[in-house]
């Protein structure tokens, strides 16, 4: 695909294109009497998860996945949602396994990751998945940043020799986002709030990816001439949803940029879809 004069980097309309791509696989799946599972499990009742959630769910619907949603209280123990999640591993018609963070404090999250079957850790946090993603690269990758690597290549974006600047390093989306940049062999920097200097880094970037968590963070004095811009951040303001990126100000300066919403939400959706059909191909041959 090809940036038009907008400059803008289409994840919604990428994101529908997979999602039909999708379809087909599972049609051929359903043809063998195979149908891909999704199970979601939502601890309390946080809005934000509750609307991603149904995100998710809309989303299985679509392209024919079986998509199941567990809701527990909030004040569910480790106990419980731990039995949840190994009776979810012993189920064979559930391929993916996704429990919706944050959780409640009384629960203690690295456990619960772990507990996944790292076969059906479609979220790619499982620390098999994470050792995997560093030594040989893993299909079951977290799904934002394996959906920029996916938007980044439909848009033909050489990643090669390229400075690649990524402003966070958390372990959902920074820290993957550097190893999978650095596999396609782009030259990569992640900052992060000890940085010193952040605008010096974030000028020198050819691909800047922004995963802050805070809104119109990055200003378009910061953007170098000709970037790709990446904008993970999902924040709300009175204005709407607005990403960590100074949208009008970082678009002036560069070649292209992922607007917010309709750019790496939608992406980082369809490749929850991805990584359940390959979880079910490769766990049900
Ligand atoms: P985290 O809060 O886990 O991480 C934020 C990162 O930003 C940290 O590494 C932090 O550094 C860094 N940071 C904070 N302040 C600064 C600063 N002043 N200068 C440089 N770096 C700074 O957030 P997530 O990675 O989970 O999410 C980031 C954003 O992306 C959020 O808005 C979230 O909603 C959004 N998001 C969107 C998704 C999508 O599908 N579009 C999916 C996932 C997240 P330090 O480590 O030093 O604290």
């Amino acid at each position: 695909m090809r940036v038009g004069e907008d400059k803008i980097l289409d994840g919604r309309g990428v994101a529908k294109k997979i999602e039909v791509e999708i379809s087909k696989k599972v049609d051929e799946l359903k043809e063998k009497n195979v149908v891909p599972g999704l199970t979601v499990i939502l601890v309390g009742d946080n809005p934000a998860s509750q609307v991603y959630v149904s995100y998710k769910e809309k989303a299985c619907n679509r392209v024919g996945i079986n998509s199941s949603l567990i809701r527990m209280a909030k004040d569910t123990s480790q106990a419980e949602l731990l039995s949840e999640v190994k009776r979810l591993n012993n189920n064979d018609s559930v391929d993916g396994i996704l429990v919706q963070l944050p959780l409640p404090d009384q629960i203690d999250e690295e456990e619960i990751l772990k507990a996944i079957d790292p076969a059906k850790d479609v979220d790619g946090f499982h620390p098999v998945n994470v050792g995997d993603l560093v030594v040989k690269g893993t299909n079951l990758a977290p799904c934002t940043p394996k959906g920029i690597m996916e938007l980044l290549s439909r848009y033909d974006v050489d990643l090669e020799g390229k400075e690649a600047v990524v402003v966070g390093r958390s372990n959902i989306v920074g820290k993957p986002m550097f190893h999978m940049l650095l596999d396609n062999n782009a030259t990569v920097t992640v900052c992060h709030s000890r940085t010193k200097d952040l605008k010096y880094h974030t000028k020198r970037a050819d691909i800047l990816v922004a995963a802050v968590g805070r809104p119109n963070f990055i200003s378009g004095d910061m953007v170098k001439e000709g970037a790709i811009v990446i904008d993970v951040g999902i924040n709300r303001s009175d204005d709407g949803l607005v990403g960590d990126v100074e949208f009008e100000g970082a678009k002036k300066r560069a070649a292209a940029i992922t607007p917010v919403p309709g750019g790496v939400g939608p992406m980082t959706i369809a490749t929850l879809l991805m990584n359940t059909l390959e979880a079910c191909e490769e766990r049900r041959g």
